[in-house]
């Protein structure tokens, strides 16, 4: 089929997920046919280095045999059978086994769900649950953070802190506070990085005092905000965040849905940052985008009263824990533990980016340029100097991300950031041409900006 009559028929019947439906149907949309390694190519024979590893979820680089091969052997087995009602099945146990020793030590539990808003979902009745049992039912505030994501699902939209979400889709679930996120360089240039990262951690203590400390039952965040801008936090907040939650009786949930499997150079962005949740929502790179799933790994705490005190958790889904995606989960780990994918992000990768990605802060359009392992942001400013912003109406990180995929470059915008994250498996030649695609970009945005201000 060609191009045109895919989009006449994508325009007439599909409508996608987080979409302009009138403003694409009038652009059309990009058909991408087939990919390998970190490439993408669309239907117009392009070949289009995967800045995003997809949604940030193809951690291993795309046309793995090997993951082919593990999907089709378990469809032969076994397609389907369910967790419910006494039963299990080898993936789901095995893969099991392998999260436990891949998490932190206290963590010896998961509960499987089809995707990371689920797992989101299922957070948000777990901790509710655990309280209940713990006889504190009226631990019933989930504090979490402004321009936070947590998914798309009524829950998971009502634990992020999207703003224009939150206004399509109320009323949200009741009961959840949003705090300041700790953005430094959107919203903390009038104090150091370090001050900043205390000041967003004293915000978090102030909210739990206003909302009444036996009221709040946990805090919820990314280890890194992905999806607000890649944000990396002050090496002062975390520190800070674990002193107040100590403080108080309150779970610590951490997001791992983007930081997971190697994303940061450690296993899980929990690790890197030294925490220790209660509990860890994960999904995209568990199978490296593969096939859909996503789970809840839980800590001893949690996972104890769940099993000794519980009775039945009246909470599951038909594809909890599916035996294809489960099998491909787990040949998906064995992979990255085998190749020592983890490690060369964190030993080799990460720093090589985090050097080549520095070197784009010159740009004049660049205020700020940072990394941590393979994700990357860029803060595009109208004044370098003071970092003051373009007017929004120009929306110049769409402009350029439009820019970065006419010539070979899948780079995200979010407002004015623009992100990456690469697969896993990117390799140091390939990281330059990124680079340098994306140094291209700037300055052809640069030059268009100049020529819009001239009109
Ligand atoms: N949590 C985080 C941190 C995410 O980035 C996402 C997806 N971008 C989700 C949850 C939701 O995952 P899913 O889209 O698989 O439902």
């Amino acid at each position: 089929m060609h191009s045109q009559d895919l989009q006449a028929l994508d325009r007439a019947h599909h409508l996608h997920p987080f979409t302009d439906f009138k403003a694409l149907g009038e652009e059309g949309s990009r058909i991408v046919t087939h990919a390998e390694g970190v490439y993408i190519h669309d239907s117009e024979g392009n070949r289009i280095l995967d800045g995003m590893a997809g949604l940030w979820c193809v951690n291993l680089g795309y046309g793995r045999q090997e993951l082919v091969e593990a999907a089709t052997a378990q469809l032969r087995e076994l397609p389907y059978y369910n967790n419910f009602f006494k039963t299990t099945h080898p993936p789901a146990v095995k893969l099991a086994e392998k999260l436990c020793q891949l998490a932190p030590a206290h963590v010896n539990h998961v509960f499987f769900t089809g995707s990371g808003s689920e797992a989101n979902d299922t957070v948000l009745r777990m901790v509710r649950r655990y309280w209940a049992l713990k006889g504190k039912p009226e631990k019933q505030w989930i504090i979490s953070r402004e321009n936070a994501y947590h998914g798309s699902t009524v829950a998971g939209m009502s634990l992020g802190g999207m703003a224009p979400m939150h206004a399509q889709g109320g009323p949200l679930v009741p009961e959840i506070s949003h705090v300041r996120q700790p953005y430094w360089f959107g919203e903390g240039r009038d104090q150091s990085p370090e001050a900043f990262g205390r000041t967003c951690a004293e915000a978090i203590e102030a909210r739990i005092l206003e909302l009444g400390e036996d009221n709040v039952a946990a805090f919820i965040a990314e280890p890194v905000q992905g999806a607000g801008g890649a944000i990396m936090p002050p090496a002062s907040y975390w520190p800070a965040v674990k002193e107040v939650l100590a403080k108080y009786d309150i779970l610590l949930v951490v997001d791992e849905v983007i930081c997971g499997f190697g994303r940061l150079g450690e296993w899980f962005g929990s690790l890197h940052y030294d925490l220790e949740p209660d509990l860890m929502p994960i999904a995209k790179g568990l199978s490296s985008g593969y096939l859909p799933i996503g789970g809840v790994l839980v800590g001893d705490r949690v996972a104890e009263t769940l099993i000794e005190e519980g009775g039945e958790f009246f909470h599951g889904f038909t594809y909890s824990g599916h035996p294809v995606c489960a099998a491909v989960a787990l040949k998906n780990l064995e992979i990255m533990q085998a190749e020592g994918v983890v490690e060369g992000v964190r030993d080799d990768l990460g720093p090589y980016l985090a050097e080549r990605w520095a070197s784009l802060a010159e740009h004049p359009l660049v205020g700020e340029a940072r990394s941590l392992g393979l994700m990357g942001a860029l803060e595009l400013v109208a004044d370098k100097a003071s970092g003051g912003r373009f007017d929004k109406r120009l929306a110049v990180g769409n402009l350029c991300r439009d820019i970065c995929f006419a010539s070979g470059l899948v780079m995200r915008s979010v407002g004015d950031t623009m992100i990456i994250a690469p697969p896993l498996t990117i390799t140091r030649e390939q990281i330059d041409e990124l680079v340098a695609l994306a140094r291209d970009a700037l300055d052809e945005t640069a030059v268009r900006l100049a020529k819009t201000v001239q009109e």
